[in-house]
């Protein structure tokens, strides 16, 4: 079993990748962001609750997702391993994440950085919203230039304090998120192999 962390801003690609790695390795895709659209789409009181602040780009709640997070490890279930992607997302999130994997007697393997330049990320995310409405759907309510702003700044703020909170325990490793999407896979395969 190898546990992972995926951070980088919104857009680096995290998703994509946890994908690649639940399809090859049969691990387990913890997204909090994928859990909070959940609750809100059932329209649970959380969810409501979430609406606005993840609409508008900001964080929510440390308790709210280390919850969701303490929920699904406890499902436990037989796989290769979790992928966190988009938790944890604040120093106290990290802290949190750490206890609950020692006390379910789980190790953390690598948090690996998907590292992006802004200006391409601010072009991924738009283009992502642009190509959803053009395909028929529609964008997600957060991935437009307002709300981009403020996740980047959350992101800047918030998260990035966790690349030298990893660094220091010794499981951080950068891998470039702007090669193709296999090209970046490769990188991650090569951290896990
Ligand atoms: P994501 O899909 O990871 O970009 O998350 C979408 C939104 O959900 C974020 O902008 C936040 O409002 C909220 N969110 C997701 N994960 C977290 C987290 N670990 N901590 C706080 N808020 C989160």
């Amino acid at each position: 079993m190898t546990n992972i962390i995926l951070l980088g801003p919104p857009g680096a690609g995290k998703g994509t990748q946890a994908q690649k790695l639940v399809d090859q390795r049969n691990m387990v895709q913890l997204s909090t962001g994928d859990m909070l659209r959940e609750a809100r789409t059932s329209g649970t009181e959380m969810g409501k609750m979430v609406a606005g602040v993840m609409d508008r780009g900001e964080l929510v709640t440390d308790e709210i997702v280390i919850g969701l997070i303490r929920e699904k490890l406890e499902a436990g279930g037989d796989h290769g391993g979790f992928i966190f992607d988009g938790f944890p997302r604040t120093l106290a999130q990290a802290d949190a994440l750490g206890d609950l994997m020692t006390e379910m007697g789980h190790k953390l393997d690598h948090a690996i950085e998907l590292a992006v330049n802004d200006e391409i990320l601010v072009e991924r995310i738009l283009g992502r919203a642009a190509d959803a409405v053009a395909a028929g759907g529609t964008a997600r309510a957060d991935d437009n230039e307002e709300s981009l702003k403020i996740r980047l700044m959350a992101y800047y703020k918030q998260t990035s304090p966790l690349l030298g909170y990893y660094y220091a325990k010794g499981d951080l490793t950068s891998v470039d998120g702007l090669g193709t999407m296999d090209g970046v896979a490769s990188e991650i395969a090569a951290v896990l192999d």
